[in-house]
């Protein structure tokens, strides 16, 4: 078989490769640290930098083929990596989405709601804040994930505080406006070599404290809110020519617009629930479009509710939860639950129609808050 090659050792790396491995391929992934998720799911493996161009070479001359389960590579390792093998998604589509800056700019550039947002490039720039406005969230412009990287400003109060360590921040920040939104949801959007766009049905999205918690498909809305977010979705797969899978996250506002919260041109946890309500699921389709083999349509035959198992305390729920009969468990294969971990998830899976609201919020959604 062909030889698939993945950047990143993470367990989205890990249930790609899985993915990979049912549909005949080999896997070659490419992780700065072992042991890893994907290590342990894939017939080949080289630990190195991302950085190391000769370690890249030989990494993409192996390959027929190279995607990613990660995002931050730096832009001359990918126009490296795509001198020797096909690359997909495209360096410029990850590029964009490494740095919040780049991200808003195209999605506007595009005609896409974004919350209002500024630029600040230093100190002085931070002194200027409360012309922008609270509450609003400031964000690194790179590397952020889970949440990290993001300080909360909701007045005037917490920026005097923040004012006194202006010196030490990351420069270049993002501040946006905290949005009151009513509804986090999110869009896995695939598309294949030949054109065709796919999107899965819209979940919707639970954080604690800037962690993905619970996602839930399909999500609680108005039919014509999920329709808009999958044209929302597939407008900026084919603006972007992608080829792959791309999560879209999304805000509802009170008032029923959309926003564009950000990107991630891979899988995404948010589309962990197709793995057992969809015949075909998010890392499938993904190996599927960087393969160039056909795209079916993204076809949920169940309703899901995922779980994310986060350091131990969810991790001592597990006995339980193998207990109950409509849970699948997937677990990352990570030696030490550490707090804030993502250690694996449980879909708990219903027949279609058969969890109502109101179950989620009696039965599941206390043990969100
Ligand atoms: P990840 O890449 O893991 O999704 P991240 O570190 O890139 O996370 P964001 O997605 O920007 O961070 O933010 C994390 C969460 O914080 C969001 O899912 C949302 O719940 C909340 N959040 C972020 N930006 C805003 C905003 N402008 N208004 C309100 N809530 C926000
Ligand atoms: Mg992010
Ligand atoms: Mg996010």
């Amino acid at each position: 078989g062909a030889w698939i090659g993945i950047v990143g050792g993470g367990q989205l790396g890990r249930m790609s490769a899985v993915a990979a491995a049912r549909l005949g391929y080999k896997v070659h992934i490419l992780s700065d640290s072992t042991p890893s998720p994907a290590s342990e799911t894939s017939a080949k493996l080289t630990v190195g930098s991302y950085d190391d161009l000769t370690c890249l070479e030989g990494f993409a001359r192996s390959c027929d083929v190279i995607t990613f389960e990660f995002e931050n590579i730096s832009a001359a390792g990918l126009k490296h990596l795509a001198q020797f093998c096909p690359v997909h998604p495209s360096g410029h589509i990850l590029e964009t989405s490494q740095d919040r800056i780049a991200e808003k700019t195209m999605l506007q550039s595009h005609g896409l709601p974004v919350a209002p947002w500024r630029e600040i490039t230093g100190p002085e720039g931070l002194k200027d804040l409360p012309s922008f406005g609270f509450p609003c969230i400031l964000k690194t412009t790179r590397f952020g994930y889970d949440g990290k990287g993001q300080f909360r400003l909701a007045d005037e109060a917490a920026f005097q505080d923040i004012l006194t360590k202006a010196d030490q921040l990351p420069y270049p920040l993002v501040a946006e406006q905290q949005i009151n939104f009513a509804r986090e949801i999110s869009v896995m959007v695939v598309r294949g070599t030949d054109g065709t766009v796919r999107c899965f049905d819209v979940a919707e999205n639970h954080h604690r404290d800037g962690i993905l918690r619970v996602s839930i498909a399909p999500a609680l809305v108005m039919p014509d809110l999920a329709e808009r977010a999958q044209a929302l979705a597939t407008q900026l797969a084919e603006k972007l020519e992608l080829v792959g899978i791309m999560g879209v996250e999304l805000f509802e506002e009170q008032n029923g617009q959309l926003l564009v919260n950000e990107i991630a041109p891979r899988p995404h946890n948010s589309g962990h629930w197709t793995m057992n309500a969809c015949l075909v699921d998010q890392f499938e389709m993904h190996i599927r479009a960087v393969t160039g083999l056909p795209l079916p349509p993204a076809r949920r035959h169940s309703d899901a509710y995922m779980h994310n198992l986060i350091g131990p305390d969810d991790m001592a729920l597990l006995p339980e939860i193998l207990r109950e009969e409509n849970a699948s468990v997937h677990l990352y294969g990570k030696e030490e639950a550490r707090p804030g971990r993502k250690m694996g998830h449980v879909n708990r899976i219903f027949p279609r129609g058969g969890m109502p609201g109101s179950m989620v919020l009696t039965h599941y959604k206390p043990a969100l808050d």
